[in-house]
């Protein structure tokens, strides 16, 4: 399994190769979730390449880039025995050689990136635009890969995608969770043992919630009791909010496809999740 970080090495191997190329970008610390899109990724195309980078320029000041867990021998490991094709671990050098003050930004469009985690987030999602653009130029795939776990994420970029003209195909992996219903996510790793078994709470919430807005009308007080039962337990709830799939407009009716969104923090650890009300 090649693993590329230079990019000179890698034009030159993408140049060479036979057959389709899936791409799906991570910052590593990889879990079922990502498992989960490289099987995909491998469904659809004849090559894959994973890329593990965890992006400064998506992490704000406040945020948690230093604590950010990092594992990079184990994830090797694992995407090897995934049968994943190739890896590419840039480092900031070679992804941001001036650093960030001169740096050209791809604006996300805003009613996209203006809500949920872009109102807690500032800057986030430019940051998501900006590594994705420069990853994709880079890599030259015909597939990107993206987990609706990041379901903001993903519809942002299926949009700038759209807007910039470019002629990847972007394909969402379903959201993938533990038994006990918590998405998977490389931040739960960061989770005191209390913490974890509080944890499934803000996945069980959204699920009740989005079986309860199929007959309720009443979103705005669901909402409440929702937020409420989470504080409750210890989270510290930056948004819980029922939008519209496609252009996250919030609703205040519950209609089949539509989704529950939700961010909060367990002590240090900023998790979310998102549940849609079935079809
Ligand atoms: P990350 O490493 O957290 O930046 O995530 C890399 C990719 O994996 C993104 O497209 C995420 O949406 C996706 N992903 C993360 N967790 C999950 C999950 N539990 N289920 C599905 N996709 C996921």
């Amino acid at each position: 399994m090649p693993i590329f970080k230079d990019i000179a090495s890698l034009r030159q191997w993408r140049q060479s190769l036979q057959g389709t190329l899936a791409f799906v970008p991570t910052m590593g610390n990889l879990h079922e979730g990502h498992m989960a899109l490289v099987r995909l990724a491998a469904a659809r195309a004849e090559n894959v390449l994973v890329s593990i980078y965890v992006n400064p320029l998506q992490f704000g000041p406040q945020e948690d880039f230093t604590r950010y867990p990092r594992s990079l021998d184990k994830d090797l490991q694992q995407l090897h025995a995934a049968g994943c094709s190739t890896v590419f671990t840039p480092d900031d050098a070679l992804m941001y050689p001036r650093g960030r003050k001169d740096l050209s930004i791809i604006m996300p469009p805003h009613s996209l990136a203006k809500p949920l985690c872009g109102a807690h987030r500032a800057g986030h999602f430019a940051g998501v635009c900006t590594v994705v653009n420069k990853l994709l130029q880079m890599i030259q795939p015909e597939i990107l890969i993206l987990g609706e776990k990041d379901y903001q994420q993903l519809r942002i970029v299926q949009q700038m995608v759209a807007d910039m003209n470019m002629t990847v195909q972007v394909l969402p992996g379903p959201l993938q969770r533990e038994a006990n219903g918590l998405a998977y996510s490389s931040r739960n790793a960061l989770l005191s043992p209390d913490e974890r078994q509080m944890a499934p709470l803000l996945a069980a919430t959204l699920g009740d919630l989005a079986q309860r807005s199929r007959s309720e009308s009443a979103i705005t007080e669901l909402a409440q009791a929702g937020r409420d039962s989470l504080e409750q337990a210890g989270f510290v709830v930056d948004y819980l909010e029922l939008r519209d799939s496609q252009s996250l407009q919030l609703l205040d009716h519950g209609v089949p496809g539509a989704r529950w969104f939700a961010a909060a923090y367990l002590g240090q650890t900023r998790l979310i999740d998102n549940v849609m009300i079935p079809l």
